[in-house]
């Protein structure tokens, strides 16, 4: 009979029919076993899988399926992150409706998911376009504003003139329009909705050491910078000839003697009274160039205000600056500049020529002399020229200071943060509508919660002009007022689609609940997820926003945990030709392709293979191929051995069971610490080589247990060849409902230790021997060592240190 071949079109479109059955890979409610939550990110139904998306999903899968077989109840859940700009931008570029493009993209990836073999609970898929989803969004708003969480304010938003509407940011190309590329972008404010994630910074700072354990260092440095604390004062200077108080905060109020100019953000509300005529255009331009070049690196810029301020510590007049690089979000959005003791307001002042004032020294140094400092001295020291506070330790001076400016009224001790309230208003079609009336009457009204959800209309025309597209549909618009009846309108802006990825995978829990978000016994199940995985680039926004809701839900009394990720892994990019693959780099790879060129097998053990999973892989053919060609070796070998061996066991029985058992062991452990897959994979190889090397000498009961083992093995990142081998094995269920194979330690040693030699502690030589040989066969062994003879010659032997299957210690003099 000739060889069977390995065909993985043949195999793979097998199991796929009969994996069709949703509810093969469901979790089970109310079960007795432990619980296991692993999360991939949700997608973008942005179009079609390529190679470079499938890589989380490979590993979340691959860790779904193992933890099943050690008898976990595994929660593995998918969903679409349905709403946002690309759906809205195919709407005008193609004149394709935003609901119809979505779900014909999620059809369709969620044909490659489960063609990928990716083992998801469809059951539980949530689409965050549907209303039944995004009606809790609208909820959770309401809860939000009623406990003063949702605000409104006025902001600014990027406006393109041309097409008379509000531009997201990511279609502001290098300051222009997108669709019009030499119309710059104006600044304007409008008002909007924020939430008031700023009341959550202490805990989302301070909670931090609690994900230390399981989420990467990068990431919490990320959050740790993002939400950026910082201690200081906030000092009011006065406007010259006025009571008018002017508000800046420091970190460094003991520096306040060296304070040389106040500096304004340019959005500061006092500059459009202290400027006019051309300097208040210039003002214009700086707001409307920055929000071009975004807060990244901007050429410090500043324009004299012609106005100077009183520092209430010294009586001294400092002239009054606008900054391109003082934010108003920052802080109070005014700042002192003390050139002497910081180097951005050293280059700031130099660059302007305003003066330098030192008013610190270091402690066993003196003061810089002014005309010949090159840098600023930023640290602490002994202040100096400062009045009463003169001598005082600069730790001290900030403690003592703040209090008088409490004291007398003009300041207090304060903390900043970095981070700022989280503004959800965004003036596009495509996203959750916010649930609030405007009633000419009764004002601001909220839409009751028995009218929820407020539907977004479907098949509207999307012009991409005006405020918001809403505003256009008169139907959705003109509402009664809830109130008074009279007649009234809707809120025209849609939530930021962030907001639906904030909470999605609490839905998956309780994805069909239409009475509340979810249940709360449910959750405290299933929560916190164990592992959730994603890419890196989530690390602020997505992992802020997540944790913010779930500590806002908590407080609502929904849920009982604080955070709602216990570990997080994020995985490397995949890498083609050099370069992160994408459509502008010509580089892509579409997961339909090397399906059918591969199989969905070959490219997730070769992803898994490629490198460990947080760092990048490189996509090649020739690694694909290796891949695609080790299943094929396996397959063969599975088939043509079934029921094979021979009578006699021998040395190949143990050569196989030591090789299988430390496979088994490799694999375990990686699945249980780093996820060394490369390494997993590698030890299947090693021993695939080792079985067909000693092919014909295996006995019957160990090719029996290889066999088996091997192909359990396979399951989690092989499924589609595991089940099929598992057939020719003559075995029923599928395999993911097996358990995990526990590996034999005796058998997974080394057959032979390594086993050090030292004279009086150095190394002088090595000797290999079976493992658990006695102390004193060892004792013997090294004693007898020809190198350490020659070493031992005329001296004394004092004692003799064992430790068994490592090492022999020969103390002598
Ligand atoms: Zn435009
Ligand atoms: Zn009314």
């Amino acid at each position: 009979m000739p060889e069977k071949q390995y065909d993985h079109n043949q195999i793979e479109l097998k199991w796929q029919e009969r994996w069709k059955d949703s509810a093969l890979f469901a979790a089970e409610e109310n079960s007795s076993k432990p619980k296991y939550y692993v999360l991939e990110m949700l997608p973008y139904p942005s179009g079609t899988l390529h190679i470079g998306h499938i890589r989380n999903y490979t590993i979340g899968d691959a860790l779904a399926r193992y933890k099943r077989m050690c008898g976990f109840n595994v929660l593995h859940p998918m969903g679409w992150d349905a709403f946002g700009l690309p759906a809205e931008n195919a709407a005008i570029a193609n004149k394709r409706d935003p609901y119809e493009w979505t779900m014909f993209n999620i059809e369709n990836m969620k044909r490659q998911h489960r063609r990928m073999g990716f083992s998801y609970d469809w059951s539980r898929e949530v689409a965050t376009c549907d209303p039944e989803y995004y009606r809790w969004n609208q909820w959770f708003f309401l809860k939000m504003l009623e406990r003063g969480l949702a605000y409104r304010k006025e902001a600014l938003v990027n406006w393109c003139p041309e097409c008379g509407t509000v531009l997201a940011n990511e279609q502001v190309v290098d300051g222009c329009c997108w669709r019009h590329d030499s119309t710059p972008v104006e600044q304007r404010a409008i008002e909007q909705w924020f939430l008031r994630i700023t009341s959550y910074a202490d805990e989302l700072l301070s909670a931090i050491k609690d994900l230390e354990e399981g989420w990467p260092e990068r990431v919490l440095l990320m959050q740790r910078n993002w939400i950026g604390r910082s201690e200081g004062a906030e000092i009011d200077f006065y406007l010259e000839e006025t009571d008018k108080p002017i508000r800046v905060f420091t970190t460094r109020v003991d520096t306040i003697y060296g304070a040389t100019c106040v500096v304004l953000a340019p959005e500061h509300p006092l500059v459009s009274g202290l400027v006019s005529g051309e300097t208040k255009s210039q003002v214009k331009r700086m707001i409307d160039a920055r929000a071009a070049k975004g807060p990244g690196d901007i050429e410090k810029e500043g324009l004299f205000t012609g106005k100077f301020a009183v520092n209430p510590f010294s009586g001294e007049r400092i002239p009054i600056w606008i900054g391109n690089f003082v934010l108003m979000g920052y802080g109070t959005g005014a700042i002192m500049a003390v050139p002497a003791h910081d180097q951005r307001d050293f280059e700031f002042c130099k660059q302007y020529g305003l003066p330098v004032w030192p008013v610190i020294r270091p402690r066993d140094g003196s003061l810089a002399d002014a005309a010949t400092m090159k840098e600023a001295f930023p640290n602490d020291g002994v202040l100096e020229n400062s009045g009463a506070f003169s001598g005082l330790a600069s730790e001290e001076a900030r403690r003592v200071m703040s209090a008088k400016a409490e004291a007398e009224g003009f300041g207090k001790a304060a903390v900043t943060f970095r981070i700022k309230d989280w503004g959800i208003s965004r003036q596009r079609y495509w996203g959750t509508p916010i649930p609030i009336i405007y009633c000419p009457k009764c004002g601001m009204v909220p839409v009751p919660e028995k009218d929820l959800p407020v539907v977004l209309p479907l098949g509207i025309a999307i012009t991409g002009k005006g405020r918001s597209p809403l505003e256009n549909v008169p139907e959705f618009m003109n509402v009664k007022c809830p109130k008074c009846g009279e007649g009234a309108r809707r809120e025209s802006d849609t939530m930021d689609t962030f907001i639906d990825s904030s909470w999605y995978f609490y839905r998956y829990c309780d994805p069909h609940n239409s009475s509340a978000p979810f249940d709360s016994k449910k959750i405290a199940y299933w929560f916190p997820i164990d592992q959730y995985i994603g890419g890196v680039e989530h690390a602020i926004l997505h992992l802020i926003y997540s944790r913010f809701w779930t500590k806002m839900m908590r407080d609502l009394g929904l849920i009982a945990n604080d955070e709602p990720a216990a570990r997080l892994f994020t995985q490397g990019m995949v890498i083609k030709d050099g370069a992160k693959m994408s459509k502008s780099k010509g580089n892509v790879v579409s997961a339909d392709d090397m399906i059918a060129r591969y199989g969905a097998d070959t490219g997730r053990l070769f992803e898994l293979f490629a490198a460990p999973p947080e760092k990048e892989m490189d996509w090649t053919d020739a690694g694909a191929n290796g891949a695609y060609s080790f299943l094929g070796r396996v397959y063969r070998f599975v088939t043509r051995n079934v029921g094979q061996g021979v009578a006699e066991p021998g040395e190949a029985d143990k050569k196989v069971l030591r090789k299988l058992h430390q496979a088994l062991k490799q694999i375990t452990n990686d699945f249980e610490s780093r996820w060394h897959f490369n390494t997993s994979i590698a030890a299947l190889m090693g021993l695939l080589n080792v079985l067909t090397d000693v092919e014909e000498q295996i006995s019957a009961p160990v090719m029996s247990e290889v066999l088996e083992k091997l192909t359990l093995m396979l399951e989690p990142f092989a499924p589609y060849l595991a089940e099929e081998l598992w057939e020719e094995l003559g075995r029923t269920g599928p395999v993911f409902r097996q358990s995990w194979p526990e590996y034999d330690p005796q058998l997974a040693r080394e057959e032979e230790a390594e086993i050090v030699i030292q004279v009086n502690g150095k190394l002088r030589g090595r000797i290999f021997v079976d493992f658990g040989t006695p102390r004193e066969t060892l004792e013997k062994l090294a004693l007898g060592d020809a190198k350490v003879q020659a070493l031992l010659d005329g001296k004394n032997v004092v004692k003799v240190i064992v430790v068994p299957d490592k090492l022999v210690n020969i103390v002598v003099k």
